[in-house]
């Protein structure tokens, strides 16, 4: 396992080669801007190419073996990284900075996915059709569709590659990994750990790069399939591009999510959801909780007051320390970025109940660290009640009723995760059928979801075109259906419509 090599090369169908650029990127520890975790190759066209060409061969041979043979060695995968969990919950700690105990949740979530898909491999079901003519049957198959560009996010870097890699590759089609630059050995190591479960060579590869390597994967006419996990603004240049190109694409982007919490609610319960789903990962999940939208009742003041003063107990700091809850965020410049939504809130008359402020002093000169932010006086209109910040600070937008904080709850043009909190199950049905998100969680917050389960994942309006992560659904898009008619009246028979 090449954990410690400083510079690291693409992983081209298996082979570790290096970029013909000769040119690297450097990542650091977020926690620890000292700490140089690896140079990684800024790979290019011809790099590209090698590894489609490898990927090309490898789809014949792949495409053609039985689909329970590919789940055995998505098994062999699961096992492998079992056994590795804390080595790679670690890497993962150090590359995003999130707290260790989250790290290994996310390395249960890349085991739990490849036995799901796993099990899918004996389930590719197709369907049976009515034939309108005698003697005449219809069968449908899916089939795998060929080379598929994957491009993700930082935030996720082990779990979000094993949502694409696992059903991409059960479906028999081979795979092009570009992780975030932010976060780039977790999906190496994933690459590695199919290999070592023996994938055979050119069905996997992983090659770094940026944003712009990101786009010749995009437009490269061999990669049919393009998957992409990041945010609005860059999913619909990809979705552009793919129009034109009329590729098949599925888009995980943004959130703006929110809990509504009813004047019944359980104010306890109430609290540490929103903490956890405010400011677990740093806020820097796709379905952190960036709103809470309160109905005015005669505890929802102390309340707020309360959810300010436990948001300042929260012990920020290295994710490799067990007592961390919050870790850095990414990098300087997203720091930056969150803070200025915290100036601008305030500027359009948000009050900051607790953090706004970078931390300093001591451990924290070394990393990107912010303290967990609330602030209230938030209006639906502000930049805050509906932009995605992607960091630790929360929204309270205080409402009169149900229909004034389900209408709050969906004004933004994101539509992932909503939660209400109730005890009144009428309204928390009518909340779910009404949110205008991909998930909806009732008396939870709006982060946890399970993808190596057969739950699907992925959101409404500008958080994606339609497409799911995870479940069975996720095999839409890494297959296409095949209708095949058999006619066996041994005569020419003609339907109404040929
Ligand atoms: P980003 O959009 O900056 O980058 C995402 C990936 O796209 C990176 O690998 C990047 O190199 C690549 N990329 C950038 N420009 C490209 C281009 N023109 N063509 C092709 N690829 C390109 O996002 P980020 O900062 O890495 O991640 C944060 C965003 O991701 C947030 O908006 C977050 O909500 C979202 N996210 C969504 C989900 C989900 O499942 N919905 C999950 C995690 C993160």
């Amino acid at each position: 396992m090449q954990t410690t090599a400083m510079l690291y090369k693409n992983n081209i169908g298996g082979t570790q080669t290096e970029s013909s650029s000769k040119d690297f990127f450097e990542k650091y520890n977020p926690a620890d801007k000292n700490e140089l975790l690896g140079k990684f190759p800024k790979s290019n066209q011809k790099d590209l190419d090698e590894a489609v060409n490898h990927a090309k061969k490898a789809f014949e041979i792949w495409k053609n073996t039985p689909a329970p043979k590919r789940a055995e060695i998505l098994y062999r995968a699961a096992e492998i990284t079992k056994e590795q969990k804390e080595e790679l919950a670690k890497i993962l700690t150090k590359e995003t900075g999130k707290p260790i105990v989250e790290a290994m949740g996310e390395i249960q979530e890349v085991i739990d996915t490849y036995l799901f898909f796993a099990g899918e491999g004996r389930r590719i079901y197709g369907m049976t059709g009515q034939s309108e003519l005698h003697n005449k049957s219809i069968i449908t198959i899916r089939q795998p569709v060929g080379i598929c560009g994957l491009i993700t996010a930082w935030n996720f870097p082990s779990a979000v590659p094993s949502w694409k890699v696992a059903p991409a590759l059960i479906s028999g089609n081979v795979v092009i990994l570009k992780p975030s630059k932010d976060a780039p050995l977790s999906g190496y190591m994933l690459v590695e750990n199919l290999y070592k479960a023996g994938l055979p060579k050119g069905c996997a590869s992983v090659l770094f790069g940026s944003g712009e390597f990101g786009d010749l994967i995009v437009r490269h006419p061999e990669i049919k399939i393009v998957s992409i996990t990041g945010s609005v603004e860059v999913g619909k240049m990809v979705y552009e591009t793919c129009g034109r190109m009329l590729k098949k694409c599925a888009l995980e982007l943004g959130g703006k999510n929110a809990i509504v919490a009813l004047e019944d609610a359980n104010p306890d319960l109430l609290l540490e959801g929103v903490l956890w789903g405010a400011f677990g990962t740093t806020g820097q999940r796709c379905t952190s909780t960036s709103r809470l939208i309160i109905q005015k009742s005669s505890w929802s003041d102390s309340f707020i007051e309360r959810l300010a003063n436990a948001a300042k107990k929260l012990v920020i700091g290295n994710g490799l320390n067990e007592k961390t809850q919050v870790g850095p965020l990414i990098t300087n410049s997203h720091r930056d970025s969150v803070h200025g939504f915290t100036e601008r809130a305030v500027r359009e008359g948000g009050n900051v109940l607790c953090g706004g402020k970078f931390l300093t002093g001591g451990e924290y000169d070394k990393g990107n660290y912010y303290e967990p932010t609330i602030i209230s006086n938030i209006k639906p209109s502000m930049e805050l009640a509906v932009k995605e910040v992607f960091g630790p600070v929360l929204a309270v937008i205080e409402v009169k009723n149900f229909e004034e904080a389900l209408q709050v709850a969906n004004n933004t043009e994101y539509g992932l995760s909503l939660s209400i909190y109730t005890k009144d199950i009428n309204l928390a049905m009518q909340a779910a059928n009404r949110f205008e998100s991909g998930i909806v969680y009732i008396n939870a917050p709006t982060i946890g979801a399970e993808c190596g389960g057969a739950a699907a994942f992925g959101g409404w309006k500008f958080t994606g075109n339609g497409t799911r992560e995870g479940g069975v659904m996720a095999l839409d898009t890494y297959t296409q259906h095949k209708t095949i008619y058999v006619d066996y009246s041994n005569k020419l028979q003609r339907a109404q419509i040929d």
